[in-house]
């Protein structure tokens, strides 16, 4: 139906039939001449520039006219026609810097009627949200979320979409990488590794990136040692657990792209303690080496741990860290400790009990915190690499919730994986 617009002595009105869509209320003139008004015009500039531009012009001023009444269904939502300043949702808080692997927030405020609406951001064209929170009852929100990969140009469109997906604000983001190797051309002239060709200059530039990268022990002379770090490289960037791959770099083939690529998987022991989470494994058990595994999964273990900090625990004593427990042995590969856990990519945590102790416990017991439990899980699950499939507890309740899935054996610790990243 097409458009009109009624001025009347209270208001201009955007009106469709009889009713209108939209308003801009008249406000008295101060100090000047008797009866005058004004109005701002960014709204009904707005109207006269939308695709569905109002016929005509109805002057009601001193007519007695009675005032439009609003559509009795929802209006039309017109989002292309709101000027930011009318937008129910602002970002109030944006990162200066953001780094690749490294969690940001980004936080805002709403209107009052957004209060309890899902709020969902997304990245670039994506149709599907990266992260999903709700408005507090202080009208706020915030994400906590990282990047794993950028595309080049490096420059992210987010959008934060709350409600009726007629509330949208938006900004752009730069990520970069610190404290990695980058990208890098590998000019081989032929294939390295197992049954390939292993010209020396190719060999070298493979151990050489690759040692860059963190595979300390595919430095030397032994070419085993070699294949057995492209093999755990191969397992990496293959998002499986248990090692996998020809141990063989092949020219022009995804081992070589994922060698060369800026966010290529550095090997690296996996970090102590941050904001909450801690890591047994690192920490409390010297004999045991199951200390080391990709940056990839130290950065979301970083992440989810702002998240469940900020989300639940708040720095409270009684609720137990996020306690991480065995990634991978020093040179990844076989555990005789797990059947998976070979790839750097797989994590385990330990149960926390209530009080804010953890570890040695088991969903049954009487010590387990189920609500710190739950409150880790979603902080998982908010980290856009954590594979939904694989985060494995056994807990009824909070299977029942659709936080996690059964599997043998996980009855005093949940088991998580990543998934892999875009080569960039
Ligand atoms: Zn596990």
């Amino acid at each position: 139906m097409g458009t009109w617009i009624k001025e009347t002595d209270k208001a201009i009105y955007l009106m469709e039939g009889g009713y209108y869509r939209q308003k801009i209320d008249k406000s008295p003139r101060q100090g000047d001449v008797d009866g005058e008004t004004f109005f701002r015009t960014k709204l009904l500039k707005a109207w006269l520039n939308s695709d569905d531009a109002p016929g005509f012009f109805l002057a009601s001023v001193g007519t007695g006219t009675d005032e439009p009444r609003p559509l009795p269904t929802p209006p039309t939502p017109l989002p292309p026609v709101i000027p930011p300043s009318e937008q129910g949702i602002k970002i109030t808080k944006v990162p200066n810097q953001v780094k690749i692997y490294h969690p940001y927030q980004l936080a805002g405020t709403t209107s009052d009627d957004l209060v309890g609406q899902t709020v969902s951001l997304y990245v670039d064209n994506n149709q599907r949200p990266i992260a999903q929170t709700t408005v507090n009852a202080n009208k706020q929100w915030a994400f906590q979320s990282i990047f794993l990969a950028v595309p080049k140009p490096q420059m992210r469109r987010l959008k934060v979409v709350a409600g009726q997906a007629t509330d949208i604000a938006s900004l752009t983001l730069t990520p970069y990488i610190e404290k990695h190797p980058g990208a890098q051309k590998l000019a081989l002239s032929a294939s390295v590794g197992s049954g390939g060709a292993n010209r020396s200059s190719d060999v070298k530039l493979v151990r050489d990136r690759l040692v860059a990268l963190g595979y300390d022990f595919a430095a030397g002379s032994s070419i085993n040692n070699l294949i057995q770090a492209i093999q755990l490289f191969q397992s990496a960037i293959s998002g499986v657990t248990a090692l996998r791959g020809d141990g063989r770099v092949d020219v022009g083939g995804r081992t070589q792209g994922f060698l060369q690529a800026a966010n290529a998987p550095k090997w690296m022991r996996m970090p102590g303690q941050g904001v909450g989470f801690y890591n047994v494994e690192v920490l409390d058990q010297p004999g045991d080496s199951h200390d080391y595994g990709i940056d990839w999964i130290s950065n979301v273990i970083r992440a989810a741990g702002i998240h469940y900090e900020l989300a639940y625990r708040k720095n409270r004593s009684d609720v137990a860290p996020m306690a991480i427990n065995d990634v991978s042995l020093p040179k990844g590969g076989r555990t005789p400790d797990h059947a998976g856990h070979q790839s750097g990519n797989a994590g385990d945590i330990v149960l926390p009990h209530k009080g804010g102790k953890f570890g040695g416990t088991r969903w049954s017991n009487s010590n387990y915190d189920r609500d710190a439990t739950e409150a880790i899980l979603k902080a998982l699950r908010a980290q856009p690499w954590v594979d939904k499939n694989t985060l494995y507890f056994n807990d009824p309740a909070l299977i029942s919730k659709g936080l996690c899935r059964r599997a043998g054996g996980h009855d005093n610790h949940i088991h998580f994986e990543i998934d892999v990243p875009p080569q960039i």
